[in-house]
């Protein structure tokens, strides 16, 4: 293979067109790949719709998360709904990550990974069952980020019962808009999540009453795909008061949970590259702290693992209504649905880029009886043929998570690249998968 142009200026190189090997035509058709592999040959192997993803990308964008932090005592815990696959876990793992849960499968998902990770957990979210709880003071996670008083009561309950003590920060409600879907928005006061930060005092006195909680820090998130950098900077001014007047009354804060949110560049219109961008992130997040001399949590997904990943899909059919034109993939919003969810852009290429034909409009839909089941609405391709494969980008995150079964469609295969190796990290469902728990 020799080097070709990006798919698109400045994007991480994930996904590069190539063109075949020396020796057949110089002028064979630039043929996309991940890392070394051209995605044709996985698609012979693995069948379509396909989710692949690149080991290298997820390992060049975590360490440069981590250097953007060389600053301040810190510790990235991948925030594990983004992709939970066991394999991209431990890679995470192997770099010395932590992770962020939101349910005890997801602790489970770590713990098959590494036993010893539970220290560098945190478990945040607004409904934690005692359940969880209890399987979380036996692993001995980190911290728990608590978010109602109800909750704490819970947990001192649990923790008491198993003569064990939690160790908590409470997670406040800053009331900064983030500027992204209303759906991943969280720190507003209207939401569900968090303590209004005006009334994290008292929460804090209260728990500081309760034999088995330990306070240990504060936490905070206010949304994903937050592509600005100044709704962090806001909250981390927010937090670092707070820090300052519980310390004033006596609170022993160690730690601050900045959360995730780091925002992708889906449509490639930022001029600024990840690795600027993910400097300037910390820099908003650095400063109001410093002085503090707290330990950072960090909980990125998206920006770790997004555009590691893109869904291979082959066209079905092509088919036109009254003048409008359609390509139906065998890819649907079971498999991603982040457009049909969020009416989320995700850029379309073609896997053999066929610059001889030429541009036209399509909708890019699936196959499920919803109207709303699409990946791209008026998007301007190059013409392609029925059986053509296309690569949805920037799928890494929140895509094969978001997965489900609808129309009993099973779920895609995983396949994770590394340079020229590569690893069926999930087989494809089968449909005798979809109804192996049901009784007639
Ligand atoms: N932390 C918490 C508490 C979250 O709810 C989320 C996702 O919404 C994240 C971290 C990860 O966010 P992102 O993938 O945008 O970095």
């Amino acid at each position: 293979m020799s080097d070709a142009p990006l798919p698109a200026e400045g994007r991480p190189p994930a996904f590069t067109y190539r063109r075949a090997r020396k020796g057949i035509s110089s002028r064979a058709t630039p043929v996309l790949c991940c890392d070394d592999v051209p995605l044709p040959a996985l698609v012979e192997r693995f069948g379509t719709p396909l989710y692949v993803y690149s080991a290298s990308t997820i390992r060049k964008r975590f360490k440069a998360f981590d250097r953007a932090f060389r600053g301040i005592p810190h510790t990235i815990c991948y925030s594990v709904k983004a992709n939970s696959n066991l394999a991209i876990l431990r890679l995470l793992r192997k770099l010395g990550c932590g992770f962020d849960i939101v349910s005890g499968g997801e602790l489970e998902r770590v713990l098959a990974v590494d036993s010893r990770a539970a220290k560098q957990v945190v478990f945040s979210g607004v409904g934690k069952t005692a359940l969880e709880m209890r399987s979380a003071l036996h692993a001995g996670i980190l911290l728990f980020n608590v978010e109602s008083e109800s909750e704490l009561q819970r947990l001192a309950e649990c923790a008491g019962r198993l003569k064990k003590k939690a160790r908590i920060a409470v997670r406040v409600n800053p009331d900064v808009p983030a500027d992204t879907h209303a759906y991943i928005s969280t720190g507003l006061r209207q939401h569900k999540f968090g303590i209004p930060i005006n009334h994290a005092r008292a929460l804090y006195a209260h728990a500081s009453a309760m034999h088995h909680l330990t306070i240990a820090g504060v936490s905070v998130h206010i949304g994903s795909q937050v592509t600005s950098v100044e709704p962090f900077a806001a909250t981390m001014e927010r937090v670092a008061e707070l820090v300052c007047e519980l310390r004033s009354e006596g609170h022993r804060i160690d730690y601050v949970d900045a959360g995730g949110g780091l925002g992708i560049d889906y449509d490639s219109t930022n001029e600024t590259s990840f690795f600027e961008q993910v400097e300037l992130y910390a820099r908003a997040l650095v400063r109001p702290l410093r002085g503090l001399e707290v330990r950072l949590l960090l909980e990125p997904g998206r920006a770790i693992v997004g555009p590691a990943g893109a869904l291979v899909t082959s066209i079905t059919y092509k088919k036109e209504n009254s003048g409008k034109r359609f390509l139906v993939t065998d890819a649907a919003m079971n498999d991603l649905v982040r457009p049909s969810l969020y009416d989320a852009y995700h850029e379309i290429i073609p896997v053999n880029a066929n610059t001889e034909q030429q541009y036209e409009i399509f909708d890019v839909v699936g196959p499920i009886c919803e109207t709303g089941d699409f990946f791209a609405h008026d998007r301007r391709m190059r013409e392609p043929a029925e059986g053509d494969l296309l690569a949805i980008l920037d799928s890494g995150a929140y895509g094969m998570s978001l997965a489900s079964n609808y129309n009993s469609r099973p779920r895609a295969a995983e396949v994770l690249v590394d340079g020229k190796s590569l690893k069926l990290i999930r087989k494809r469902e089968s449909t005798g998968d979809l109804f192996r728990l049901e009784n007639i």
